[in-house]
């Protein structure tokens, strides 16, 4: 039941969320805001306006889903998404990159479009909606972590372009090692962000992308599978 999961009306469990529930999808949970007002827990279609699940309705989605893999770009983004799942990454890494791909990362202009929050501002510069492109890439926030990176101007003429437009013209290189320390970096991002937006704290100072290639290099040294979200943030 949902409800075991408050400690009461209006409220999130907070340790028992993240006690129940991956990093990441705690963030999303604890980022619902929960009503004042008791109701009965119900099952709602997230893709309808009125939560009401028909046939129909999922067959638009499956379709939308399919066209989305089949659009604009000549590199095979459905073929490049297929081969994510095998790259050696963290399993929620490669989740996280899967969100991000699909625009379902809990953005403040995700949220704001279904309602969940008043402003679509970024939390941190104001500057416009918090899409995962801004979030990730484009906030002043973040631009310091990329700074460092020698072909970082080179990815920001695909400015306006998404997520998987960097990813694919990354891809096309044929360098996975560069493929991957973005895959992290992007990651190691969004986790911070979290952090920050849920009163946490992170490293000053602290490049994600050097942090990034870091942990890659003892991701290698190593030999072992990649560690969990947890033990990544931390090494
Ligand atoms: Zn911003």
């Amino acid at each position: 039941m949902v409800s075991e999961l408050m400690e009461q009306q209006g409220r999130w469990d907070q340790r028992l969320v993240r006690s129940c529930f991956l990093g990441d999808e705690s963030e999303v949970i604890l980022s619902i805001p929960l009503s004042i007002n008791p109701r009965e827990d119900a099952y709602l279609w997230h893709f309808d306006k009125k939560g009401k699940f028909s046939v129909k309705s999922a067959y638009k989605v499956a379709l939308a889903d399919q066209l989305s893999d089949q659009a604009s770009c000549s590199y095979g983004p459905l073929a490049w998404w297929k081969k994510l799942w095998s790259l050696e990454l963290p399993s929620k890494i490669r989740f996280f990159c899967w969100k991000a791909n699909k625009v379902i990362l809990p953005t403040k202009l995700l949220l704001c479009k279904k309602g969940l929050v008043v402003s679509d501002l970024c939390p941190f510069c104001g500057d416009e909606p918090e899409s995962v492109d801004h979030a990730l890439w484009r906030c002043k926030r973040v631009v310091p972590h990329w700074g460092t990176w020698s072909l970082f101007p080179d990815i920001n003429k695909l400015r306006g372009g998404c997520f998987i437009d960097r990813v694919l013209w990354l891809s096309s290189m044929g360098n996975k090692d560069v493929l991957l320390h973005f895959l992290v970096t992007a990651w190691m991002l969004w986790f911070r962000r979290n952090r920050l937006v849920h009163g946490g704290t992170v490293p000053v100072n602290d490049s994600c992308w050097d942090r990034a290639g870091e942990m890659l290099k003892l991701f290698e040294n190593s030999g072992k599978p990649a560690p969990s979200l947890q033990t990544v943030e931390t090494v």
